[in-house]
């Protein structure tokens, strides 16, 4: 164990949750694998077990078109705002250029919100941990990992991921970027794949599998050769596989990078029993990620990613939030009474167990390979880059801009509505959303000093590598039914 790893240092840590009622309203299709409203379910589990009362729980605002454009280019964005699905024929070229209205990426009502939504949660998080009024924030329905500057790929429309570093980059010289979502990070790795101010750290698995990238080899270029970390893996990883490499690869990430904050794609897709994803994960074994990481007590986000069997989704997220508290004792492994109980049937219970016929094809040997290879790139790291604050090159995009806007964006509304009188109205079957009883809005003032901005800006010269698998060309369908809104 690290010797900066300390199995306590996670307690009495200020928790802070964001939350936006509508985001359960967005709607990817028929069929679509990507359901919003696992976050909703997510919600109703942490309200039902008395977890909202632990933390603070924001209504963040939606990020402007300003904030996003931190990251995408202009013509993108504008094109998010203006498409609709029924005029998909004025915008056929448009949608090729960008890669919307494909299957995985469709265009849908309010498409537009639903990113301002969730990336503006994100931007909320990071300027709390920026503000030092948090220690570690959460919002479950970010960690859109696949999005590009100019394209989406993979669910994924705007890059609320790339946004909070940036956001973080402004008070943080080093931001470490873990990914444990099945599928490789790489939208991200690409936006930071040439500075050494941002680390990115991915497990997922592959080999025919969405998106096609994220080699050991690909380890980053130029000021960031070494700071792009891919761990490739396999079908039916176990938690005791996966606990065996990603500690090893964590202690010497923080001896050598020593991040000042860390974020984290907590997709659900890694955990067995996805419908895309072919981990066999527990959800403590998941978890065992962010516990472990929460004990090396550095500001910390936890975001969402994938994660395509909703009722699983919420279950792990629900015990992530728990983690994250120190509170697992609240969760006992029968679900409470919720609005969507009948979702969690036939055992309504908390937990998964490992499925016992599923075969482990990561191999020890094999394991202990990747592991060398990625502790080897480590070791060539100048231990604790001593980074001027100005150096970072932040690849795709600007650095960020001095924060001129930041009290107008803390203005996020603080919900204080009483856990237990929401408890009555689901047990009374009302349909209404969690947040109907919002409080009345009460702003918050920022105390944010940005220490961190350069107008330096580098044009996009990381190639992007192409894969061309459909993210969920083979998944079944007859989830739909039971899974849809
Ligand atoms: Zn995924």
């Amino acid at each position: 164990m690290s010797a900066l790893h300390d199995p306590n240092g996670g307690f009495n840590r200020v928790v802070e949750y964001f939350y936006d009622p509508d985001i359960g309203n967005y709607y990817y299709g028929s069929g679509h694998p990507m359901k919003p409203h696992r976050v909703r379910l997510t919600h109703h589990l942490l309200l039902n077990y008395g977890l909202y009362r632990q933390m603070n729980v924001f209504r963040p605002l939606k990020a402007t078109k300003e904030e996003m454009s931190m990251f995408h280019k202009d013509d993108y964005l504008d094109f998010l705002r203006v498409c609709t699905p029924d005029e998909e024929d004025r915008y056929a070229n448009q949608m090729e250029r960008f890669n919307v209205g494909q299957a995985d990426c469709p265009i849908f009502g309010d498409l537009y919100e639903y990113c301002q939504v969730y990336s503006g949660a994100s931007l909320s998080a990071a300027m709390r941990l920026n503000s030092k009024r948090s220690d570690i924030v959460v919002n479950w329905s970010g960690g859109m990992h696949h999005a590009k500057k100019s394209e989406a790929s993979g669910f994924c429309y705007v890059n609320d991921i790339v946004l909070a570093i940036l956001e973080l980059l402004k008070s943080k010289e080093r931001v470490l970027y873990i990914d444990i979502d099945i599928h490789h990070g790489d939208g991200v790795e690409e936006a930071f794949y040439s500075t050494n101010r941002v680390m990115t750290l991915s497990f997922h698995q592959y080999g025919d599998f969405f998106p096609g990238t994220g080699t050991v080899q690909d380890d980053g270029n130029k000021d960031g050769k070494g700071y792009a970390l891919n761990f490739p893996l396999q079908d039916g990883l176990t938690d005791a596989s996966f606990r065996s490499v990603f500690r090893p690869v964590i202690d010497e990430v923080m001896k050598r990078f020593r991040p000042e904050a860390v974020v984290m794609c907590c997709g659900a897709d890694s955990i067995t029993g996805d419908r895309l994803g072919c981990w066999n994960l527990t959800i403590k074994g998941h978890a065992d990620c962010i516990n472990y990481i929460k004990g090396f007590g550095i500001p910390l986000m936890l975001l969402g990613g994938g994660g395509y069997t909703p009722r699983n989704v919420a279950r792990c997220w629900a015990w992530e939030t728990g983690v994250a508290l120190g509170k697992t004792d609240m969760l006992r492994d029968e679900l409470p009474f919720n609005d969507y109980y009948d979702f969690f049937k036939p055992d309504y219970r908390l937990h998964l167990p490992a499925q016992k016929n599923v075969e482990n094809f990561n191999s020890t040997k094999e394991l202990q390979s990747t592991l060398q290879k990625v502790l080897n790139i480590l070791r060539k790291l100048e231990s604790a880059p001593s980074v001027p604050i100005y150096t970072g090159q932040i690849g795709t995009t600007q650095i960020p801009k001095p924060a001129q806007d930041l009290d107008e964006r803390e203005k996020i509304r603080i919900d204080s509505v009483d856990a237990e009188q929401r408890k009555t109205a689901a047990f009374e079957g009302k349909k209404a959303s969690p947040l109907d009883a919002i409080a009345p809005e009460s702003s918050v003032e920022s105390n944010l000093n940005s220490v961190n901005s350069s107008s330096n800006s580098s044009s996009n010269n990381i190639g992007i590598m192409e894969a061309g698998v459909t993210a969920w060309a083979v998944a079944p369908k007859e989830e739909e039914d039971e899974e849809g809104l």
